[in-house]
């Protein structure tokens, strides 16, 4: 059998492992388009905060590769022909399959607007990107970071720590809209304030002039280097060009499969299920990116036999000292929710009936692994419960429910396939 991989990340090497678990013999190609390895995206932060010391970014080694009979390929794939099982590549080589795997992640979404172009407008997504800023960056100089999301945290914390003036830009009318309620973005929003990061809400980049930048609002703001962290889109053009179904992200199955049999796809390009709301969504995360890889894998080596249940939606970043934790999403508009609050510790919970949905948690790590394991494995814990647990939200607080439910499961292997 010949396996043939798109990409070469995350999704990638869950489809390794997942591929080996079953087929020890078959051919795996990886066709990696970045040619920077098998790397951590998130690690990428911390590269840029100190190139000297975070040089590794490896998710998994060259060794580990060759150990699993994997060849790499340089290469970025421009066509996939369906009817010949083959990928063509840019310099027209031409690498036949007999399974495929579609997992080429996303790119950074760039607003058509005047002066994006100019050279101190940066992307931060890649480790190209961030070589190309470290190459400009200069202490005391103004950055602008457009986009509060957590990528856009993360590049102005790294900034920050480079001496810079940092400025994060929000569309939105709070910060980190996607994680954050109201109340909560509002504390963060302090302690980021105090941090030496300044954050400005509701405004609309609408041109990048001669070292400035423009806004709807008529706003008007120096800068020096500018990053757009406006989000991502995924890289859907081969599928869609090979006539796949495709929505926002590709469209697959419970097993990864695409509307062609012979050809998968996982990671930040598909769309798939919310265990939450039972909504189908492009679930940008990196753990669910290597357990979509590994059941594609198992999938593509087998009998179509390992169902992928779905994922949740979870975050947890640290800028600069503030820990930020959220996961779950909301069923419905008018979820119930409990809230504790002391000094600079803000924990929000939302209640479908007697389960936990979704959790916002600043400053209080702790608690925030048994809280994800509640949501992820639909744990029920009643109301009165939380009532209780909210009072004084310690991880010795934590409802008997979920250790009683831990310690049978102390055995689960995350790989198992149901
Ligand atoms: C700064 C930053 C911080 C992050 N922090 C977190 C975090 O804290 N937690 C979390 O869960 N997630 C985080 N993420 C997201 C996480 O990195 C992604 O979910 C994960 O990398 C997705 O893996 P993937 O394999 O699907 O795609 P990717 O990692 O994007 O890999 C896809 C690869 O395919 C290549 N490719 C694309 N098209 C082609 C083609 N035509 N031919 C050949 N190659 C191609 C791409 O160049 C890329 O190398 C972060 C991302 C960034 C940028």
């Amino acid at each position: 059998m010949r396996y043939v991989i798109i990409g070469g990340c995350i999704a990638a090497m869950g489809a390794v492992e997942g591929i080996r678990s079953i087929d020890k013999k078959g051919s795996i190609t990886i066709l990696d388009g970045e040619q920077r390895g098998v790397y951590s995206r998130p690690l990428i932060s911390y590269y840029l905060a100190q190139p000297d010391r975070f040089k590794n970014l490896a998710y998994r080694s060259a060794e580990y590769l060759d150990h699993h009979g994997v060849d790499v390929m340089k290469g970025w794939a421009v066509q996939i022909d369906r009817s010949r099982r083959e990928v063509v590549l840019h310099d027209g080589q031409i690498i036949s399959y007999d399974r495929l795997l579609i997992a080429t992640g996303a790119a950074p979404f760039i607003p058509d607007i005047s002066g994006i172009k100019a050279p101190w407008v940066k992307t931060f997504y890649t480790i190209a990107d961030v070589e190309a800023l470290d190459s400009i960056l200069t202490k005391g100089h103004n950055a602008l970071i457009i986009g509060s999301g957590l990528i856009g945290m993360k590049a102005a914390e790294s900034l920050r720590q480079r001496g810079l003036n940092v400025s994060v830009i929000e569309k939105e009318r709070h910060i980190l809209p996607r994680i954050l309620s109201p109340e909560s973005a509002n504390m963060v929003n302090c302690l980021l304030n105090e941090a030496g990061i300044k954050t400005q809400c509701g405004e609309e980049l609408t041109a990048v002039n001669e070292n400035q930048a423009n806004f709807a609002s008529g706003l008007c703001l120096p800068v020096d280097i500018l990053v757009l962290a406006m989000g991502t889109k995924p890289h859907i053009e081969l599928a869609m060009d090979a006539g796949l179904k495709v929505n926002q992200g590709i469209m697959v199955d419970e097993y990864l499969q695409t509307s062609d049999e012979n050809i998968y796809a996982a990671g930040d390009v598909i769309e798939t299920r919310n265990i939450i709301t039972g909504t189908s969504e492009i679930m940008a995360l990196l753990p669910l990116a290597h357990r979509e890889g590994y059941l594609a894998g198992v999938n593509m080596a087998g009998s179509k036999s390992c169902a992928y249940e779905g994922g949740i939606f979870m975050n947890s970043l640290n800028i600069l000292g503030i820990s930020i934790c959220s996961a779950g999403s909301l069923p419905r508009a008018e979820t119930e929710f409990l809230v504790w609050q002391e000094d600079h510790k803000y924990l929000q919970i939302f209640l479908d009936g007697d389960f936990l949905c979704k959790y916002i948690a600043v400053n209080l790590p702790e608690v925030t692994g048994p809280l994800t394991n509640t949501i992820a494995d639909k744990i029920r814990i009643e109301k009165r419960l939380w009532q209780h647990f909210m009072t004084s939200p310690t991880l010795s607080a934590f409802p008997d429910v979920y250790w009683q439910k831990l310690r049978k499961e102390a055995n689960y292997d995350y790989n198992k396939c149901s």
